[in-house]
C-alpha cells in the first residue's frame, strides 16, 4: 500500500557560497535553490557579486574566482527573485543556520524580514541514521552512494540535498518521513482553533477523519493509512494552498474512526460523504440523477440503448447495462460521441427521429455507414455499438450471493456491488450476508470492483455457495 495521500509542503533545498563563514563580514557569491513540489524539481541559481575580496583557500574550494563575479549582480538585484524562490516554502539546507544565517542577513541589510520554516538536513540525517558517527555532506553522500556533479558549488550541493532526501523517502516511507520533519520544524501552523493535543490524539493508523466547524457542521472528510500526517499535511498545505488555508481557518473540532484497512476506509469515506455532506468536498456526487444504457434487442434483430433513469436502475441486477453517467446529459452526450466515433447510425441510437427506410441525417453528410437503409448489416452496427461500450460496461454480479473481502482485521459484506456492512466476527457476517438492503452508491460500486479484481483469492470468500457464513469464516481464519 502506497501512502500516496500524503502531500509534502513545499521544499526548497538551498545551498550557498560566500566568502567567509561570518555572516555579517562575510558575503554570498553563489546561491543554488532547487524546489520539490508534488515529486517536480524546478531549478534556480545565479552567482553574486559579493564586492568583497574572495579568499585564496576559498577560491580553490569553490572554484569561484573574483573574475567570475565580479560582472554578477549583487545581493540586492536578485534579492526579489530570491525571495520569490523561497517564499512559502520550507527551506531546506545542510547546517542550515549557516545558509539561512548568511540569506536573512542579506534581506536586513536591505530592511526586508526573512524567517521561512527552516529544516536542516544534518538534524534529519541524525534522526534517520542515528547508527552513523558523522553527518557531514561527504559522509552522507559516501553512505548513500548519491550521486556528485559539481562539490561546493551551491546547485551542486543543493542537488546532494534533493538526493538524501530522496533516499529518506524511499527508505523510510513518505508516512515515516513526514513525522520526522514535523518533528524537526516543531510546531506547524495549527489552525487557529485547534490545539497540539488535538492532534496528538489522532492515531497514526488507517481511518476515516472528519473535520467540523463552528455549531458542528462538517466542512470535510478524508481518508487515510495514516490519519495524523495527513490532518497534519492539510495543516502544513494551508501555508501555501488557498483552500487548504480556507479549510485551516475553519475548523473547531476534528473526529475519526479507525478502520479494519484501506479498503474499509475508502468504503467509509463515501458512505459518509454522503451522509454528511460537508461543504469542503469537491468529490461529493449527487446520485439521484444516476443512469445508464441498456442494449435491448428489438425484432428486428436491432440491438437498440434504451436510457435507464435512477428509478428503475439496478446495477448488479441488469444486464447488458453501460455506465454509469452521473445525469441524462451526459449519458447522451457519450452516445453522441460513441455514434460520431464508430460512425454508427443516430437514427438506429434513437438519437435522431427519421421516417422508416428513410436515410439519417448523418448518412447524407456521411457520417453514418447506413445501417439505416441496409448498406451495412444490423449486426455489424450491433457489434460496433457493443464494442464502443465496452469499457463502460456495468457487469452482473458475478457471484451468487454475497461475498466478504478481508481488510485487516475486519471483513467488508459486498452483494450486487452495495456494502451491506462490516463484520468482526461469525455472527455479524452471518447476519450481514443476509440482508437485501442494496443501496447502490457509484464510489462504493467503484472501490469495490477494483477491490474485487485485484484482490487475492484468500482474501475474498464467497457466502453465497456455503451452507452458513459462520464455516467459511473459518476456514480463511
Ligand atoms: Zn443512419
Amino acid at each position: 500500500m502506497k501512502p500516496t495521500d500524503i502531500e509534502f509542503p513545499v521544499l526548497a533545498f538551498v545551498d550557498i557560497e560566500t566568502t567567509g563563514g561570518n555572516s555579517e563580514r562575510d558575503r554570498i557569491t553563489e546561491i543554488g535553490i532547487k524546489t520539490l513540489a508534488n515529486g517536480r524539481e524546478t531549478v534556480w541559481e545565479s552567482l553574486l557579486n559579493p564586492q568583497a575580496f574572495i579568499p585564496q583557500n576559498i577560491q580553490r574550494l569553490t572554484g569561484i574566482t573574483p573574475e567570475m563575479v565580479s560582472g554578477q549582480p549583487p545581493f540586492e538585484e536578485l534579492a526579489l527573485q530570491i525571495k520569490r524562490e523561497l517564499e512559502g516554502k520550507i527551506f531546506v539546507a545542510h547546517n542550515a543556520r549557516f545558509d539561512y544565517g548568511f540569506i536573512k542577513a542579506s534581506f536586513k541589510r536591505l530592511g526586508l524580514d526573512f524567517r521561512p520554516k527552516v529544516l536542516c538536513t544534518v538534524k534529519l540525517s541524525r534522526l534517520l541514521f542515528p547508527q552513523q558517527a558523522r553527518h557531514n555532506l561527504d559522509t552522507i553522500v559516501a553512505a548513500h552512494g548519491l550521486m556528485v556533479s559539481a562539490r561546493h558549488r551551491a546547485l551542486g550541493d543543493a542537488d546532494l540535498l534533493v538526493q538524501f532526501w530522496r533516499v529518506c523517502e524511499e527508505t523510510f516511507g513518505k508516512a515515516r518521513l513526514f513525522e520526522a520533519l514535523n518533528q524537526l520544524l516543531g510546531s506547524v501552523s495549527l489552525p487557529p482553533n485547534i490545539s497540539q493535543s488535538v492532534i496528538d490524539a489522532i492515531p497514526v493508523s488507517t481511518g476515516c477523519y472528519i473535520f467540523y466547524g463552528e455549531h458542528h457542521a462538517p466542512l470535510y472528510i478524508g481518508k487515510s493509512i495514516s490519519m495524523r500526517s495527513r490532518v497534519m499535511s492539510h495543516f502544513n498545505s494551508a501555508l501555501t494552498v488557498r483552500k487548504e488555508m480556507k479549510l485551516s481557518q475553519q475548523v473547531h473540532h476534528i473526529e475519526w474512526i479507525e478502520t479494519g484497512g484501506e479498503l474499509s476506509a475508502l468504503v467509509l469515506e463515501a458512505k459518509l460523504i454522503k451522509e454528511r455532506m460537508p461543504s469542503a468536498n469537491i468529490k461529493l456526487r449527487r446520485s439521484k440523477d444516476l443512469c445508464a444504457w441498456q442494449l435491448s434487442p428489438e425484432p428486428s434483430g436491432l440491438q437498440r440503448p434504451t436510457l435507464i433513469t435512477h428509478k428503475y436502475l439496478k446495477p448488479g441486477f441488469q444486464d447488458n447495462l453501460y455506465g454509469l453517467f452521473p445525469n441524462k446529459k451526459e449519458a447522451m452526450g457519450y452516445l453522441a460521441a460513441v455514434a460520431k466515433k464508430y460512425q454508427l447510425c443516430e437514427a438506429l441510437l434513437g438519437l435522431e427521429k427519421v421516417e422508416e427506410g428513410k436515410p439519417c441525417f448523418g448518412y447524407q453528410v456521411k457520417q453514418c455507414q447506413g445501417a439505416c437503409i441496409g448498406k451495412v448489416s444490423l449486426a455489424v452496427h450491433n457489434l460496433k455499438l457493443q464494442t464502443s461500450l465496452q469499457l463502460y460496461k456495468v457487469p452482473v454480479w458475478p457471484f451468487k450471493g454475497a461475498v466478504a473481502i478481508k481488510d485487516g482485521h475486519s471483513m467488508l459484506v459486498i452483494n450486487k456491488w452495495c456494502y451491506l456492512g462490516t463484520a468482526t466476527d461469525h455472527d455479524e457476517l452471518d447476519a450481514i450476508a443476509q440482508s437485501e438492503n442494496f443501496d447502490f452508491d457509484l464510489d462504493i460500486y467503484k472501490v469495490v470492483k477494483k477491490a474485487i479484481a485485484g484482490s487475492h483469492k484468500a482474501n475474498l470468500l464467497n457466502l453465497g455457495n456455503s451452507q452458513r457464513a459462520e464455516a467459511s469464516y473459518d476456514a480463511i481464519g
